[in-house]
């Protein structure tokens, strides 16, 4: 078969792989129906991540089940499946508290930009549909693998509710589905934090109700104005870097939420600016699989679209464009199909 592989900084080759087998008997191996690339797979490209070697791409993925392992008994071939990046046995005490992506016997799915990928403990990470869905809903399913679990996750964890005003920090696609977690869940008004047109439109589909193209100083300016001086009651970060974070915390009333998924790079908090912002910090890898059957069956019964972020579609073979056309801002993100 054939999958990616990224070998150095901007070197993504489609090259042919050994095909995945059933390994431990908790296992399933899926034919992927679609995968896409992700913000993150970015600091691998741009070399901000080492690599130390060869190493296969990809942690979205939608598929049908090929085969399974003896012990796996709630999914079976010919299912249509949708999993999270990190498998999970979805049944002891963290998985059960509802925080999957630290689970116990937590690994990361890793390969998934491939005709077929192996993923572990099979019962705990898929969910399957009851019937294979129309291809028109492929893409919604595929952004709930990763991007719209994790800006659902999000904006759980940043309290987001009926009557609060919700600021969203990054208009990449995790932060686009945040404002249609927010607008989901009853925010009362959600102030989009973007300095691009397309995005502004697609934030604006998605529920916003107010845009700030300022960053940094000036946009907590901005939000504080526009909160009677307060800032927001709830606020998500999802870019990881530090002038993001700073962002987040600063744009938050005191008393308030930030719920941060921006994969964390060289951030320092300084101690005395967190203590005196009186805010709840809670986030990290998104508990997609908490998320996924809510998510699966809003999807299905059409309440929701956020397949809207893939604005780019190639077939895979094209992957290293799919990733070139991100990196460059020429797509929010970039949809692959065998
Ligand atoms: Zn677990």
């Amino acid at each position: 078969m054939y999958g990616t592989v990224i070998h150095a900084p901007r070197d993504i080759r489609f090259e042919e792989l050994e095909r995945p087998r059933i390994v431990e008997p908790t296992d399933a191996v899926i034919a992927i129906s679609a995968t896409c690339v992700c913000g993150s797979d970015l600091w691998n490209y741009r070399g901000i991540n080492e690599i130390r070697g060869p190493l296969p791409m990809g942690h979205e993925y939608v598929g049908i089940v090929e085969e399974v392992g003896p012990e796996v008994t709630s999914v079976s071939p010919g299912d249509f499946v949708i999993g999270s990046f990190f498998a999970s046995d979805n049944t002891c005490e963290i998985c059960r508290a509802g925080y999957q992506s630290g689970c116990v016997h937590s690994e990361p799915v890793q390969g998934a930009q491939a005709e077929y990928l192996r993923v572990p403990l099979a019962d705990g990470t898929l969910v399957a549909t009851s019937e294979v869905p129309p291809d028109d809903l492929v893409p919604d399913l595929l952004a709930a693998s990763d991007v719209l679990g994790t800006g659902w996750f999000a904006a759980v964890a940043a309290d987001v509710g009926p009557g609060k005003t919700v600021a969203v920090v990054g208009d990449g696609a995790v932060g686009l589905l945040g404002v249609l977690a927010a607008q989901q869940l009853g925010a009362e008004r959600i102030i989009a934090m973007s300095r691009h047109e397309p995005r502004q439109r697609l934030a604006r589909e998605f529920g916003a109700t107010d845009i700030v193209p300022e960053r940094g100083d000036e946009g907590v300016a901005h939000i504080t104005e526009m909160t009677d001086g307060m800032g927001a009651h709830s606020v998500i970060e999802a870019v990881g870097t530090q002038e993001s974070m700073m962002q987040a915390i600063s744009s938050a009333r005191f008393g308030g939420h930030v719920g941060f998924v921006g994969v964390s790079h060289d951030q320092t908090i300084p101690g005395e600016r967190l203590f005196r912002s009186g805010v709840h910090l809670h986030g990290g890898p998104a508990p997609v699989r908490r998320f996924l059957p809510e998510l699966i069956g809003l999807i299905l019964e059409r309440k929701i679209n956020p397949g809207k972020v893939f604005d780019l579609e190639l077939p895979l073979s094209e992957v290293a464009e799919g990733y070139a056309a991100m990196d460059e801002r020429r797509a929010v993100k970039s949809l692959l199909r065998p």
